[in-house]
């Protein structure tokens, strides 16, 4: 990352290591913690996430996977960003409870910039065209877009991805109360190149837990 980072020109304090626990037995996310105990860690089931974060609350938790209306009350407190904010609807139930709780929680909006119907997010036109609803949160702070590229052998496959969630980004903070700084995209495959496109943010799983097994 440290390597991706400098080649770009970029800081490499300025991308975030999402380590995603998902796959990961509990006693090696234990032993991931109490190597590096003030880490970002990502789950893709709020569930899970909410037992491992009650165990472990010195990490940072990022939700990276569907959050369902019923467990929206429960993950607010224990995450540190939500990065898959799928629809308005989904961003409206965060509001209100949040308003509700008096919680000030920071979300990603999930963009779906691929023709594949299995992965979730706003599609761009259907993001512009709510904009001004989307833009009415007042408890929730939207900080950034976060994305996955269509799976490919090849990390460079995903350029166009992360450079069109980029321009995205720069056209809603111009369009938007908000700077929207955090840029979430790229994984094991294609973090390189996620960083050189400004990724603020990658989520890497298999990449720290392959071959632990
Ligand atoms: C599982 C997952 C990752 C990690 O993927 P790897 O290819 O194992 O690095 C990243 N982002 C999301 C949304 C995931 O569900």
């Amino acid at each position: 990352m440290a390597a991706a980072a400098l080649g770009a020109g970029r800081i490499p304090d300025d991308v975030t290591l999402v380590a995603v626990t998902k796959y990961a037995q509990m006693d090696w996310v234990q032993a991931l913690a109490e190597i590096a105990p003030s880490s970002d860690f990502g789950e893709s089931r709020p569930q899970q996430l909410a037992e491992r974060a009650q165990l472990l609350p010195g990490i940072r938790w990022h939700l990276i996977g569907p959050l369902q209306r019923n467990k929206i009350r429960k993950t607010l407190p224990v995450v540190s960003r939500i990065h898959s904010v799928d629809s308005l609807k989904l961003l409206q139930d965060i509001e209100r409870i949040a308003l509700e709780e008096g919680l000030h929680p920071k979300v990603l909006l999930e963009i779906n910039l691929v023709q594949d119907p299995a992965k979730h997010g706003f599609h761009r036109d259907l993001l512009l065209s709510h904009l001004d609803e989307i833009c009415k949160v007042r408890s929730t702070q939207v900080v950034g877009l976060m994305t996955m590229a269509a799976h490919s052998d090849s990390g460079e496959d995903s350029r166009p991805t992360f450079a069109g969630l980029r321009e995205l980004r720069d056209e809603l903070a111009r369009r938007s109360p908000w700077p929207l700084p955090e840029l979430s995209m790229g994984m094991t495959g294609d973090f390189e190149v996620a960083i050189e496109e400004g990724a603020t943010h990658v989520r890497i799983g298999s990449a720290l837990w392959d071959g632990l097994e």
